[in-house]
């Protein structure tokens, strides 16, 4: 029988485990959130993101920056965060409007805050296989993953996506983890052939039901990181309903990766406060 891999569960479940650490810590991490514009999709990002902070005792600040602010004012904004002691992570939320420097935002977040792990510094050292700060999505799945008990050494892995936030970093986590992994991009000549033999099977693309059943292994663990909107509702990439039968587990959309993210982010940004004090005491 398949196995529907229950995010949501998992993410509620290990937030309980993390509202009680904080509490018998007697630290008080807290996050800060950087918003430019005001792109619903990305503004009800930001408001999920404090609602899980209250859920589990980190505090939050968020930053809210015009439509029209300049890479400058995005970077005053950082620098002032990065050198406040009261905060322990920061949250640029991304896509950042065209004109906005992107990649010097990303950069200026001190590393010991980057609780996104975009900075290319925490990049380099999870592409070296020593991970401090790993961006949450990957992240989350391997945390999933690993709920589930699912072995992931000696596997043939396919990640389709090459993006920063999900398909490298997803690559490079089940590298370290001893899979054998191939990554597909738009430019991949038979993506088919490539996701058929997969063992574990994780589509970052976002196109809804883009991954049919007769593309995948029988047997295949796969992982839905797509957030689509078909006909009004909330899909993956994958065609849920014809490849959870052909599947050995497989993540829901919603309820599967979406809440996972959210959950690793308060576990870094916990894990931030930790290091912090551990360096200041
Ligand atoms: P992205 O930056 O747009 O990357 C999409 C990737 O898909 C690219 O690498 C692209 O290849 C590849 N692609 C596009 N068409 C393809 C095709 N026909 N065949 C093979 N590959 C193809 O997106 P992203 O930020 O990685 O996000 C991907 C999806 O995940 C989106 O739906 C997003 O909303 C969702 N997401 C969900 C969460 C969550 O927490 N659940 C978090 C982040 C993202 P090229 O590189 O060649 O262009």
């Amino acid at each position: 029988m398949t196995m529907i891999l229950d995010g949501k569960k998992i993410a509620e479940m290990r937030q309980k485990i993390l509202k009680e650490e904080i509490k018998s810590s007697r630290l008080s991490p807290r996050l800060a959130t950087v918003i430019v514009g005001s792109d619903p999709a990305s503004q009800m990002y930001i408001r999920m993101k404090h609602r899980a902070c209250e859920q589990v005792g980190i505090g939050s600040v968020g930053i809210e920056l015009p439509e029209d602010a300049t890479t400058g004012q995005v970077l005053e904004a950082v620098t002032q965060l990065n050198n406040d002691d009261n905060i322990h992570g920061i949250l640029v939320q991304l896509p950042l409007p065209k004109y906005v420097d992107s990649e010097r935002v990303i950069a200026a977040v001190r590393p010991d805050k980057d609780v996104d792990g975009f900075n290319p510094f925490n990049l380099g050292l999870l592409f070296s296989g020593r991970p401090r700060f790993v961006p949450c999505t990957p992240k989350g799945i391997m945390t999933l993953l690993a709920e589930y008990n699912i072995e992931l050494a000696g596997t043939r892995a396919v990640v389709i996506g090459r993006s920063i936030d999900v398909g490298r970093p997803m690559a490079a986590l089940l590298t370290n983890a001893d899979a054998t992994v191939t990554v597909c991009h738009s430019k991949t000549k038979d993506l088919t052939y490539e996701v058929n033999r997969a063992d574990i099977l994780v589509s970052a693309v976002g196109k809804a039901h883009f991954i049919t059943r007769e593309m995948v292994k029988p047997g295949a663990v796969v992982i839905d990181v797509g957030i689509n909107q078909l006909n009004g509702k909330l899909v993956g990439d994958v065609d849920f309903a014809s490849v959870k039968d052909i599947a050995s587990a497989i993540t829901p959309v919603p309820g599967g990766v979406g809440p996972m993210t959210i959950a690793t982010l308060m576990e870094n940004t916990y894990r931030a406060a930790i290091v912090r004090t551990c360096e200041t005491v």
